[in-house]
């Protein structure tokens, strides 16, 4: 049997990976070593434990092999594809024609390969010519890509290679604990830590903060919700004490200014109240920056952003602040130094390019742009005034689901809202209150579980198509098996809808036509992928977009000659703190805080499946300092309480000094009665529409087992 090269199915670092088919429907998995980009390939042929074991999610005794119905029973049972399709389209017309095209939604998700996450856009748009189209991304990374947008013009989680990050001599991780969720990139922080510049972000000692131990850098261990203030207090130090790269700052930004004026109140030892790390580690943090900077004819610095500074209903303007640093030190757009974001989801940088947002169309265009409807609209074969506008983001179409004048059906992909989403008790009331639910998926998720009708769809190893890693680059997902049961791509379900809802647009179910498709679609856009072909790929290039000619090599690093904005500045958005939405109160004294462990992905429908990764992190559990749980009765392992003003739960301890004694850390990988996001704040950053996973106020307290 042939060996198959492809790439985990899981995050977006995309480790690659050959598969041998062991039978008709099992692989084995060895890492690989794709082909070198100056520094490396960004795995440097390591797997973590996850993608060691995604073989095992392929056959997993639950895998759903055969499309399902709810009966008049209350039961999902078997049904044809025929039969599920014919179903859900007479329901969607017939929905359509009493409550208008708005009436349908559709939710996508940030695992989609490039080829289903541009059919799910356009099969939104065209066929059921709705506006509610958003995806989970909005949960992940949205607040970066507002920031890099409004900042640099263009959004490109990393707009570098990820190996430049093995010269530098300071690396600033706000949010990111790269260690569990990424393990194999920690390679790339090896330079950094020998130099004593790996600079973390975090509430907890996470396995992340745990490298900056031996002198390998600094931990600034910050209240839940305050990194903004800490960057503005970093950025003070560098603006007053002379360490700025002034001649980047007047040569490339539009506001050098507006820089100095919105962090000249953050002294550190204001910054020290708020955030509650010392002024002098402050200050501290700020000379090691500024020493690596290039203007100080340092080794680099690279200032890296992940789902801790993020998932904030001040996400965007924390990033932002981290970005303003970034140009004090005068790094975007320099080798070997800049500002990037850790995408989380294994197509996150994908997923958002090619037309499942809200506000987008395919190639990164605003679906408000006149010319980029135009242009749209030409590729697809329709009228640009048929092209409906921006829809609601993944939080207001989730509230608006079963009310009045909101979606009566939602068509779900890749996504398990009911454990992702935050205050679930309102997701799971507002998905009740649906006239159909629609869901496509691997395994009977949490939210498979609710729907009127389930479809079985293909997962990596059963098919072909492109996912864009971190860094830009686009990569080939090959199948090395054929899909078991009746299962068929999510390319046949918008396929198969479109023509039975009487569309005349063309759905290709072949992935390699979808990718021809989504070329032309992008061509001009800011994810310009018009140059890439498959066989480029395969040939072994890497290719990092925009590449916008068959003849150009790709575009591994952006800003050098200038920024993608009007004017080619960078532009310097003024920012300042603000408290948590949901913050502390005297009956919620401490923060509540969620996040990823090593052994899980995302909300955990696939590795919960996995017996050595269910077996390491079993259930759900809080994190709380040891002195808090002596002064609450909490033993290590035994029950405590959490209630927040969205409800309460109760879970094992787990006592540990690795947590700030203000906060309470719990993993959100699990489902049911363990989902964490049952406690979660769904207030939203006002640009991005992010909800603010990362902090509310908890009341903790001793409990009982339930
Ligand atoms: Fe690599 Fe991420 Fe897969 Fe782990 S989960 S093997 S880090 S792609």
């Amino acid at each position: 049997m042939t060996a198959v090269p492809t790439h985990c199915p899981y995050c977006a670092l995309q480790c690659a990976t050959t598969l041998h088919p062991v039978d008709r429907v099992q692989v084995s998995v060895q890492p690989r070593a794709i082909q070198a980009f100056e520094g490396g390939p960004t795995n440097r042929g390591g797997l973590c434990r996850k993608g060691w074991t995604a073989p095992e999610v392929l056959t997993v005794p639950d895998r759903l092999t055969t499309p399902l119905m709810r009966n008049a029973a209350g039961n999902l049972v078997a049904a044809s594809w025929d039969e599920a399709l014919d179903f859900v389209a007479d329901r969607i017309r017939s929905l359509q024609a009493s409550y208008g095209s708005d009436s349908v939604a559709v939710f996508g998700g940030g695992g989609l390969t490039n080829e289903k996450a541009y059919a799910l856009g356009k099969f939104a748009r065209v066929a059921l010519r709705t506006a509610n189209v958003d995806y989970n991304g909005r949960f992940c990374m949205s607040s970066a890509a507002a920031a890099t947008n409004r900042a640099f013009g263009i959004d490109r989680g990393l707009p570098f290679p990820l190996a430049d990050l093995g010269g530098a001599g300071v690396v600033l991780l706000v949010g990111s604990n790269l260690a569990e969720t990424m393990p194999p990139a920690v390679a790339h922080l090896q330079s950094a830590r020998d130099a004593g510049g790996l600079l973390v972000v975090d509430p907890r000692r996470t396995a992340t903060a745990g490298l900056t131990a031996d002198d390998a850098g600094i931990h600034l261990q910050a209240t839940p919700g305050t990194d903004l203030a800490l960057v503005l207090a970093l950025t003070h130090v560098v603006l007053q004490e002379g360490l700025a790269d002034t001649a980047y700052l007047s040569e490339r930004t539009d506001d050098p200014e507006g820089l100095f004026r919105s962090t000249a109140a953050w002294w550190p030892e204001r910054a020290e109240r708020v955030t509650g790390v010392p002024a002098a580690t402050i200050r501290r943090a700020a000379r090691v920056l500024a020493a690596a900077a290039p203007v100080h004819g340092g080794d680099g610095v690279f200032i890296l952003t992940g789902r801790g500074a993020e998932q904030h209903s001040k996400g965007t303007d924390t990033v932002t602040a981290c970005i303003n640093l970034a140009l004090a030190l005068g790094l975007p757009g320099r080798l070997g130094s800049g500002y990037g974001c850790i995408t989380g989801q294994g197509n996150g940088q994908g997923g958002r390019e090619h037309g499942q947002k809200a506000d987008q169309l395919p190639g990164y265009r605003s679906i408000s742009d006149p010319a980029a409807r135009a242009h749209v609209a030409r590729v697809w074969g329709v009228d640009p005034e048929d092209l409906p506008g921006p829809g609601k983001s993944a939080v207001e179409l989730i509230n608006a689901l079963g009310t009045a004048g909101g979606p009566r059906a939602l068509l779900v992909h890749g996504s398990n809202l009911l454990v992702s989403a935050p205050r679930l008790a309102s997701v799971r009331e507002r998905l009740a209150a649906l006239d159909l639910l629609v869901v496509a998926d691997v395994v009977p998720s949490e939210t498979a579980l609710l729907a009127d009708v389930v479809f079985p769809v293909t997962q990596w190893a059963e098919e072909e198509g492109t996912m864009t890693s971190l860094e830009g680059r686009v990569l080939r997902r090959q199948a090395a098996i054929a899909p078991p049961g009746e299962v068929r791509s999510d390319l046949a379900v918008f396929a198969g809808l479109a023509s039975r809802l009487g569309c005349g647009a063309a759905f290709s179910t072949d992935p390699a036509e979808v990718f021809e498709e989504l070329r032309l679609a992008s061509a001009g856009g800011k994810a310009d992928y018009s140059g890439i072909t498959w066989e480029r790929i395969d040939a072994g290039e890497a290719l990092f977009w925009p590449v916008p000619s068959p003849g150009h090599p790709g575009t591994p690093r952006l800003f050098a000659d200038g920024f993608s904005t009007p004017d080619g500045r960078a532009h310097v958005v003024a920012v300042d703190h603000r408290p948590v939405a949901d913050d502390l109160h005297a009956a919620a004294p401490m923060y509540l805080v969620t996040g990823r462990l090593l052994q899980h992905y995302q909300s955990g429908a696939q590795t919960r499946r996995v017996p050595e990764l269910a077996a390491a992190e079993p259930e759900v559990f809080a994190e709380i300092h040891p002195r808090v749980a002596a002064q609450l009765g909490i033993a290590d392992g035994r029950p405590m309480r959490l209630r927040t003003a969205r409800g309460s739960m109760v879970l094992p301890a787990r006592v540990t000094a690795d947590v700030r004694p203000d906060t309470v850390f719990v993993p959100f990988h699990f489902g049911g009665s363990e989902a964490v996001n049952e406690l979660t704040n769904d207030a939203l950053d006002p640009v991005s529409r992010m909800p603010e996973f990362k902090a509310c106020a908890v009341e903790v307290s001793a409990a009982s087992l339930p």
